[in-house]
């Protein structure tokens, strides 16, 4: 993921807050192990995270993220470890939006028991045209939301495209129905 949820995309260790520049004078940040699970090893890549991460690195920012919102629950680890393989190999393997990954499995970990609300803080949504930031507009008893650069001209509802694809990737990964706009109403 990029932004304040960032990560490495590769082993999954938090960034530092430091930011340091590429030969190309870009900023950009570094692997950290402040509080990642101990067997992760940062690499010395430059990153600011990336759309689309590894399994692994999933992983880490599942367990990480589960940590920082409660206790310890190996069991719901083991399950979102397996549910996030199952989703990243899903619909022939090719790239999947760490977003998309995350949402499918909220709805996995739900529907077999577990507290999941709190995985809401841990992605952040962005325009699926262009991965620009998104406005949230309400309307009636939901919202819809907006590109804030409204790329290509185009102010419409961006929401759509997002919850389909989480529920189509659920669906392949999961071989088991799911309704996109039930979805975004639990979410959104
Ligand atoms: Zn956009």
């Amino acid at each position: 993921m990029k932004g304040s949820n960032a990560f490495c995309p590769t082993t999954g260790a938090s960034l530092s807050e430091e930011l340091h520049y590429d030969d190309r004078g870009r900023a950009e940040r570094v692997p950290i192990d402040d509080d990642s699970p101990p067997d992760v090893e940062p690499t010395g890549e430059l990153t600011n995270g990336e759309r689309c991460s590894s399994a692994t690195a999933l992983v880490v920012h599942f367990r990480r993220s589960r940590n920082a919102s409660g206790p310890a629950d190996e069991s719901i680890d083991r399950a979102a470890a397996l549910a996030i393989r199952r989703l990243k190999r899903a619909g022939g393997g090719e790239a999947v939006w760490d977003v998309v990954v995350w949402y499918a499995l909220a709805e996995r970990l739900r529907r077999a028991g577990h507290d999941v609300e709190w995985m809401g803080s841990h992605a952040e949504w962005r325009c699926p045209v262009c991965y620009g930031h998104l406005r949230f507009h309400p309307v009636g008893d939901g919202v819809i939301a907006r590109c804030v650069t409204d790329c290509r001209g185009d102010p419409s509802d961006r929401g759509e495209r997002i919850w389909n694809a989480i529920a189509a990737r659920y669906t392949a990964a999961f071989d088991d129905a799911v309704v996109a706009e039930t979805l975004r109403e639990r979410w959104w």
